[in-house]
């Protein structure tokens, strides 16, 4: 039984920190849902997409320490452990931003899961266990080559992709519950990811 699990808004959460930083930078009224998806439709509607594909640079790059772990991923992920369960992370990332100053954002990732998966334990995540493919096509490979045997993402795009090694079981994280029509077996919480994986485990011993 081996984890896969995809990184950006599955196991970070990038609501708060957008709308810190919108709200820093004086883009959004102070009223707006502290949600990413709110900064982001707020100034696509505002004509101002440049500045939202600009904040993804520095959200993703030089501020992306301020991003912050999902509740209940440090659970799922100290269970896993303690039970002897691999977890790989497998991402697509491009290495610098779209626009902006050439931030690594591979790099900045690495430095969250170090500052941020971790218990007194040690690493949650083993580091050679995770994975920044460049692309799409790339992270599908990775999926099925890291030796998955159940893969969790946010994107029904990713788990519905032509490209998703088929045998591989397929959890989508759902946590405002966006997906009701995907016709994947959803998680609205890292509580019910756990419950889903347990599942599966206690049928493959
Ligand atoms: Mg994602």
């Amino acid at each position: 039984m081996h984890v896969g699990l995809d990184f950006d808004n599955t196991i970070v959460s990038y609501d708060a920190m957008f709308h810190r930083i919108a709200r820093d930078e004086g883009l959004v009224p102070d009223d707006l849902p502290v949600s990413k998806l709110s900064v982001r439709d707020h100034l696509r509607r505002t004509g101002r997409e440049d500045q939202w594909t600009a904040m993804q640079g520095v959200a993703y790059g030089p501020r992306m320490a301020e991003a912050e772990a999902f509740n209940g991923v440090h659970e799922f992920l100290a269970w896993a452990r303690g039970t002897g369960i691999p977890v790989s992370i497998v991402s697509h990332k491009t290495r610098h931003p779209f626009i902006g100053e050439r931030h690594d954002l591979h790099a900045a990732a690495r430095a969250w899961i170090d500052l941020h998966l971790v218990d007194a334990d040690g690493p949650l995540v083993a580091p050679e266990s995770v994975h920044f493919e460049l692309t799409k096509t790339d992270k599908l490979a990775r999926i099925g080559a890291a030796g998955c045997d159940v893969y969790v993402d946010d994107l029904p795009e990713i788990l519905l992709a032509p490209g998703f090694p088929a045998a591989i079981g397929r959890i989508l994280f759902d946590p405002d519950g966006h997906h009701a029509q995907s016709g994947l077996e959803r998680a609205a919480s890292w509580a019910e990811v756990r419950s889903g994986v347990e599942a599966l485990w206690r049928r493959s011993r």
